[in-house]
């Protein structure tokens, strides 16, 4: 990671001199000399996400049909239920931290909405304009559609009603259940080939993010960066720990070793999906969840648990009605106003995708909802790639997060039922 900032930032530095043949430094003409350019090493980190892409779809269908289908009928809406209020608690603290840092530093304040550039915003396709029905959306017409084009929600969706179903089936869903626990170890020993070359792709894609966007456009707006970056760390290295350690009964020591490659993956690719397959790794070998509830969680909460990207709208939106707040008087910017942004951002990260700049895209719905320009969003998007990347770890890291605290919730709330019997990888469950 280190290694691709520094190789990205000679690149980034060296790109217009070079280019124009004169003043070149020592380190721009030698890289001239040797014929080095981004995409020297850029085509690695494209070979990692393309992996990485491949398995996604098949890897988390075929783990949350084996995860499910590895639980009691009485522990399916318990697990559930848990899992999706610790995804919601844990999003409702980052983005009132998020919200205490706007309010503490004021970097919308005073800021010049015309002073940024819009020709600089990259393209992010139709989904600016699209509209979200987010009830409607999760079901699939077509489920084989849906497992082509990607559509995480509705595989989700799908995965989960047929791993209840097979439960249900009693000994009917049995062969199901086993050729789907085979399918997900290969799956498995797939996603461990690729992590062989996570490195290399890491350091091709830092190099290729900071040798494109360079330290220039983080200038002028580095006041609101500053903002976010201390809000995400606040919740990474205090926040989550703290979480982890009271309500997840794990030392930060234990968990973040264990999730290391999980969090570097997810800031080298800015995508919680893609992360996926390293995060489930990470969460029950690594930590030693069972794989049935580790399966579950991380896979689930890389849909629907967003720390970062919560954390991120909140601040967003603040920052960005701080800036407007003399052009358009009726932004609300008291406490009120404040708790409609955290309703809505919880709301909204429903459907944040695992991509990259998912979150930039549903940041849109709160700017509508609290009467905000969805143009005004074309101020913080040049600086978006590198605050993706914070917030993605961030989100990945919550996942994991979230993993240990419902693991431990359970084990402490059912005492009758051996959690561990639920690991399709131990013998016992299959009793
Ligand atoms: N890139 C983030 C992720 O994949 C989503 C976001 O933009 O916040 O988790």
């Amino acid at each position: 990671m280190v290694l691709g900032i520094l190789v990205g930032m000679a690149f980034s530095s060296c790109d217009k001199p070079c280019i124009l043949g004169s003043q070149q430094s020592g380190l721009c003409s030698f890289i001239g000399q040797t014929g080095l350019s981004i995409n020297t090493f850029a085509w690695m980190g494209e070979v990692f996400l393309r992996l990485l892409k491949m398995i996604v779809v098949p890897l988390i269908f075929c783990s949350l049909v084996n995860g499910i289908s590895h639980m009691q009928v009485n522990q399916l809406g318990k697990v559930g239920f848990i899992t999706f209020l610790t995804f919601k608690g844990c999003m409702l603290i980052a983005a009132v931290i998020g919200l205490f840092y706007v309010n503490l530093i004021k970097p919308g304040i005073g800021f010049d909405i015309h002073s940024i550039n819009k020709e600089a915003i990259p393209d992010l396709g139709h989904s600016l304009n699209g509209k979200h029905n987010f009830l409607l959306d999760i079901i699939p017409s077509n489920i084989f559609d849906a497992l082509s084009s990607g559509e995480l929600i509705q595989i989700i969706f799908f995965a989960l009603l047929l791993g209840v179903a097979i439960v249900q089936s009693g000994k009917d869903g049995l062969n199901l259940a086993r050729a789907f626990e085979s399918f997900f170890k290969i799956m498995l020993k797939i996603t461990g080939w690729i992590m062989v070359i996570a490195p290399f792709g890491v350091f091709g894609l830092i190099v290729k993010t900071v040798g494109i966007t360079g330290l220039a456009p983080f200038v002028s707006i580095g006041k609101y960066m500053l903002v976010v970056a201390l809000a995400l760390s606040t919740m990474l290295f205090v926040v989550t720990p703290l979480l982890v350690f009271f309500l997840g009964g794990m030392g930060p020591l234990k968990f973040f070793s264990g999730i290391k490659e999980a969090m570097l993956t997810a800031f080298g690719t800015s995508s919680s999906a893609a992360t996926l397959p390293v995060s489930l790794e990470c969460v029950t070998k690594n930590l030693g969840i069972p794989s049935s509830l580790g399966s579950f969680v991380v896979t689930v909460g890389s849909s629907m648990s967003m720390n970062g990207a919560a954390l991120y709208e909140a601040v967003v939106t603040l920052f960005l009605a701080q800036a407007y707040a003399p052009y358009i008087p009726s932004i609300d910017l008291s406490l009120k106003g404040q708790i409609f942004i955290v309703a809505m951002v919880l709301l909204s990260t429903l459907g944040t995708p695992g991509i990259p700049h998912g979150g930039l895209v549903t940041t849109t719905i709160v700017l509508k909802a609290v009467g905000l320009p969805i143009d005004a969003i074309g101020l913080i998007i040049g600086v978006d790639r590198i605050l993706d990347m914070c917030r993605t770890m961030t989100n990945v890291t919550g996942d994991c997060a979230a993993a240990v605290i419902v693991n431990n919730i359970l084990k402490d709330k059912d005492k009758n039922v051996d959690i561990q019997k639920l690991d399709p990888n131990n013998p016992a469950s299959h009793a």
